[in-house]
């Protein structure tokens, strides 16, 4: 494989494009084709080309196996070329593949609600709204979350609170929410919502301070939180927005205990709706299958579920709103001010579906939570005391490595060197893939990568991750040392 390092196009401020470009990647005239009618995401380098895919591995035209370990991004959750799913997904095309939902349903959108809302109702959500990506589905939380106050008779709240170095999505609502400055530049004050104002993430490994237990940590940043709502008025807010566990911006960084106990109480204080973005980190993924149920009595309003909801086999995405918003919507206009054409599409749902029931065949997520600690575990054997490991975190199968040039003091490597897409880079050409992020810490400096494999994987296959990992990890440790 051809790495091209030195790059002549403009370089947007901070360099823009370090989080999307992977250096991984062939350029056109390497190809030795003609320029591509397909707009990919460098206009000067193309992705490798995928043939077949199968359990935790993916074939790519050159005959080479990749051992899929971080399902894209977090995406696929029970692996690739799932026979079930793709009957599932044949069925509902043969019977009926499309219909308007403004007049009719389908069996497969209304098990597919049934099915999460199940699973949903202990925590006070009762029902499901689909749309076709995670983006639209956290647009789609926060219109809920202001119709229903306007139909409690609160028109004045126009306010979001999200946090810094959190990623909700590309359209302009959820872009708004989201602080991930690479993927927002372009468009800051032009198409982003200005009613939108940011506090700390929890951050343990940058943001606990030394003398602090976690505790006091959790209590410190729900004291922020509570003063940034006094800031701009209690009264004016929406809605407080934020990932669960946080994914691709920090890399699978968890709350300190008590903390969303905590962001609980102080929005319910105010009225203020608390909405959970588990796109990334929900579904099963970290062992079990809201990440809000492992942070004690903790009753989100509104959460968005999306990659792991389709596990790549069909694009969809959800909002799980609970039985407060439910009334309040139903008591006053009786419907949801919002819509797409191709919301609840019949063969998304089916295939979500049909994942979903895998995930509960297969007891998915309590497998996820004890290969998740192997790995876990394995990680930091392998890797948890190498010179440029700052920390691995994460929780279930949702692992993250920050990379530090400086374990001590904690320092980055500076952005140029694009640690991260060097080690996604050493690790494919390994046989490996890892979702490579950078500016981990403040959007500009940071790296990591985020191990995230299918809630399938063996032992052994844990095992694999972890040896080719290593192997990559030693191969760049030993290039930055010449
Ligand atoms: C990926 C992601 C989104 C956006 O989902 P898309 O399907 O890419 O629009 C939103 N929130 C979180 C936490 C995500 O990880």
């Amino acid at each position: 494989m051809c790495f091209s390092k030195s790059k002549s196009h403009v370089q947007y401020p901070n360099d823009i494009t370090s989080t999307t470009r992977t250096r991984m990647t062939i350029t056109n005239a390497q190809a030795g084709e003609q320029e591509p009618s397909l707009l990919h995401r460098s206009l000067i380098e193309r992705p490798q080309k995928v043939i077949s895919g199968s359990g935790i591995y993916l074939t790519l035209t050159d005959g080479s196996r990749i051992l899929d370990g971080c399902c894209g991004a977090a995406v696929s959750v029970i692996g690739h070329g799932n026979k079930q799913v793709q009957d599932a997904i044949m069925q509902q095309y043969s019977s009926i593949e499309y219909v308007h939902t403004m007049a009719y349903t389908t069996s497969s959108a209304e098990e597919l609600a049934d099915a999460l809302t199940e699973l949903s109702k202990p925590f006070g959500l009762t029902k499901a709204y689909f749309v076709c990506s995670g983006s639209e589905a956290v647009d789609a939380a926060m219109k809920l979350a202001r119709q229903y106050h306007v139909e409690n008779g609160q028109p004045q709240r126009k306010r979001f609170v999200a946090r810094r170095q959190a990623y909700h999505g590309n359209t302009i609502g959820a872009m708004s929410v989201s602080s991930n400055l690479p993927r927002k530049i372009p468009y800051d004050g032009v198409l982003t919502l200005d009613n939108v104002s940011f506090v700390s993430p929890a951050y343990a490994y940058r943001g606990q301070r030394g003398a602090e237990t976690e505790e006091q940590y959790a209590a410190r940043l729900v004291q922020e939180l509570d003063d940034e709502f006094q800031q701009v008025g209690p009264e004016t807010v929406i809605a407080f927005v934020a990932e669960t566990v946080g994914g691709a911006t920090a890399a699978c960084i968890t709350p300190p205990k008590g903390y969303f106990e905590g962001i609980r109480k102080v929005c319910d204080r105010y009225g203020i709706l608390l909405i959970l973005d588990e796109i990334m980190c929900g579904s099963g993924r970290t062992g079990s299958y809201f990440a809000f149920e492992r942070e004690g009595d903790v009753r989100p309003d509104l959460v968005t579920l999306g990659k792991g909801l389709g596990g790549g086999y069909a694009p969809i995405a959800g909002v799980l709103i609970s039985e407060k918003v439910v009334q309040v919507l139903k008591s006053g206009s009786a419907s949801f001010v919002h819509g797409h054409t191709y919301q609840a599409h019949p063969a998304c749902c089916a295939a979500g579906l049909a994942v979903q029931q895998i995930i509960k065949r297969d007891d998915l997520v309590a497998k996820c939570l004890s290969r998740g600690a192997l790995l876990e575990s394995r990680l930091r054997s392998a890797l948890g005391d190498a010179k440029y490991v700052g920390e691995i975190r994460g929780r279930g199968l949702f692992l993250g490595i920050e990379f530090v040039q400086d374990r001590a003091s904690k320092q980055p490597f500076k952005p140029a060197i694009k640690f991260a897409s060097w080690m996604q880079e050493a690790a494919h050409s390994r046989g490996l893939a890892v979702y490579p992020g950078s500016g981990t810490v403040d959007g500009v400096n940071g790296d990591h990568v985020i191990v995230a494999p299918p809630l399938t994987i063996t032992e052994e296959e844990v095992e694999e991750i972890v040896r080719l990992l290593k192997m990559a990890y030693d191969a760049v440790e030993g290039e930055l040392a010449v």
